[in-house]
Formats: C-alpha cells, structure tokens, sequence
C-alpha cells in the first residue's frame, strides 16, 4: 500500500487541473482563484498529501491555502494532515468518521501514527460558499448516499464539479456499511439540479463525466434498490439473493458480481432497519 505516486496535472479548464494518486487511482484536483488555491481531496497519507502540496509548488508556482475533502474515505482525506496550516473544509460527519478506531487500525496499516489523522477545521452541515479570488466556490451535502459525509464542490464559473465517489468512471459504483442506497438516486438528482447541463462531472475515481451520465448510474442505482427490494419482499433472505445475483450476472444487476453482492450486502441491511431520509 505504500507505492504512491502522482500523474502530472492535466488541464480540465484554464484554472482547474485533475492528477490520479495512487495506490488507489484518486482524483485530485487543484483550482487557482487569483487570491487562493483549491485542493480539492488529498490522497491515501500524510506523506501523500505532502507530496501533492510540493507537486502544485513545483508545476505552478503556487502554494495550497484552501482544501476541501469529498467524504471520509481514507483515500480521499488521510493526506490532510500536511495542509494542517490551512482552510481545510468537509462535511460534518467526517468528524463522527475521525473518532471511530476503524480509522486508526487503517491508518496504521498504511503504515503512519493514527495521531496524523487531522480533522477538517471548517464542518459544514449542508451548504457552504467561499471565494478563491474570481472564483465562487459552493459545497452542499444532499444527504447520506456515498458515504454520510459526501460533500459536492461545485464551480458556477468554470461550470465544473467534483463529486467523490457520488459518481464513478474507471469501475463500479462503491458501496460499504457507510452507504445509503435508498436515498442515493435523489442525491444525484440534487445534483443535476445544481449545475447546469453543460457541466463537468468530476468523479472520485475515472475520467470526467458529464450530466447524461450521472442521470445514467443514478437509474441503475434506483432500478438496483428496487431489484433488492422486491426480492426482499418475495421472501428472499440475504443468502438467496446473493446467488440470484450471481446466477442472473449483468443481464439483470446493473453492476458487476462483487459490486453487486456489497450492494446487495448494503441494501438488505438498510431495508432492515430504515434510516432517516431528510438527516443533513
Ligand atoms: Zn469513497
């Protein structure tokens, strides 16, 4: 787990660049206001996050001052703790994330102390805006979906917007404990109303996307929990349903077999015991 590297910095407008971290082929995107720079997620590590603070130096010449982290996944905000002298920004139940002992198990096996796991200063609940210097910067969080903490940045000027892993490109959608299938379709429903047609998705993981897509794996999400449920309510238990799944393969789930069983895995256990929809 510790090869990281970064790709250069590819241009996905005149003041927003993208490059993939690995080991876990990440999106990181760096936006240049006139006043401040935007990083926007922050790798797997400390070290990670370091490296990708000196890369934007080396490129560009300019120094991070804002961040901004999509949910609490660790390839998303462990490499937060080198921005520790910054504005650094995420959605309030990434604090809920930060205090659990799974955190600290990951962190040690990615090999660095549980201690530099560092909490965003700015916790937004449901909305928040600031300024880079000629560029608005908007974040909202819909809901649980993703994650409970997922987190929208979204740029009215360059028409772009980084999404985590709302939206995927380069695999499957990711479902965990942490997902809420249910409410996920209204999700990205909120977030084409958001943004205008013409803008540029940026998922967590994979190539732009735009709004045709996003409404795309918003239906396979939404035919998906149906799928489940009507299974669930024919009387199939968890086992049963795994195994149709593995016997009707993508002809009838729209995402591959190990998606599929951690969705699966996902929906019965929210359909189980229902959680709140309209928490923030
Ligand atoms: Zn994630």
């Amino acid at each position: 787990m510790s090869t990281f590297s970064i790709t250069d910095w590819a241009s996905v407008t005149a003041t927003v660049y993208l490059a993939v971290a690995q080991p876990e082929t990440v999106n990181i995107a760096v936006v240049f206001g006139t006043k401040h720079v935007l990083l926007v997620d922050t790798g797997s590590s400390p070290v990670q996050g370091a490296a990708i603070a000196d890369s934007v130096q080396r490129r560009f010449g300019r120094t991070i001052d804002r961040v901004v982290v999509t949910h609490a996944h660790h390839d998303h905000w462990f490499g937060l703790a080198a921005f520790a002298a910054v504005k650094t920004y995420a959605q309030a139940q990434l604090l809920e994330t930060a205090t659990t002992g799974d955190d600290a198990v990951l962190a040690q096996q990615l090999g660095f102390s549980p201690e530099l796991i560092t909490v965003p200063q700015n916790l937004i609940r449901e909305w928040g805006s600031f300024n880079l210097g000629g560029e608005q910067v908007q974040l909202k969080h819909f809901g649980p979906a993703h994650s409970n903490s997922d987190l929208v940045v979204y740029l009215p000027k360059q028409q772009v917007a980084f999404v985590g892993d709302l939206l995927e490109e380069s695999g499957p959608l990711q479902f965990g404990p942490d997902s809420t299938i249910g409410t996920w379709p209204g999700v990205i429903d909120q977030i084409v109303k958001l943004v205008t047609k013409n803008t540029i998705l940026i998922p967590g993981h994979g190539k732009p996307v735009d709004v045709a897509y996003a409404l795309q794996q918003r239906d396979e999400i939404s035919n998906f929990y149906q799928h489940v449920q009507k299974l669930r309510s024919s009387g199939y238990g968890l086992q049963e349903a795994l195994l149709q799944a593995e016997s009707d393969g993508d002809q009838v789930w729209p995402f591959n077999i190990s998606a599929a069983r951690e969705a699966t895995i996902c929906a019965y256990a929210e359909l189980a015991q229902p959680r709140h929809t309209t928490e923030s």
